[in-house]
């Protein structure tokens, strides 16, 4: 695999654990376990898709009963916000 930023091509798979800010910027959420690479040059880092993502299911999913920290499994695995439930 190549790394994203270099020319470096021996970079590793490997996890990371990052601070979100929720879409409504009120709170934040700890999510681990998130695929990332490792390059010797540029450290360890989520490709642009991932962040992507994982922005998309922050805005997708109700992570109400959730702690702040989740992985990044639960956060793929959590409900759909029902946008047709009125409260
Ligand atoms: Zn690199």
């Amino acid at each position: 695999m190549q790394c994203t930023w270099c020319e470096k091509k021996e970079v590793q798979e490997t996890t990371k654990t990052c601070y979100w800010v929720m879409p409504d910027g009120k709170d934040y959420v700890e999510i681990s376990q998130i695929p990332a690479k490792s390059c010797q040059n540029c450290g360890i880092y989520l490709t642009d898709e991932m962040n992507q993502e994982i922005d998309n299911h922050l805005y997708m999913k109700d992570l109400s009963d959730y702690s702040n920290s989740i992985t990044f499994n639960d956060l793929l695995e959590a409900p759909v916000i029902d946008v047709f439930s009125l409260k």
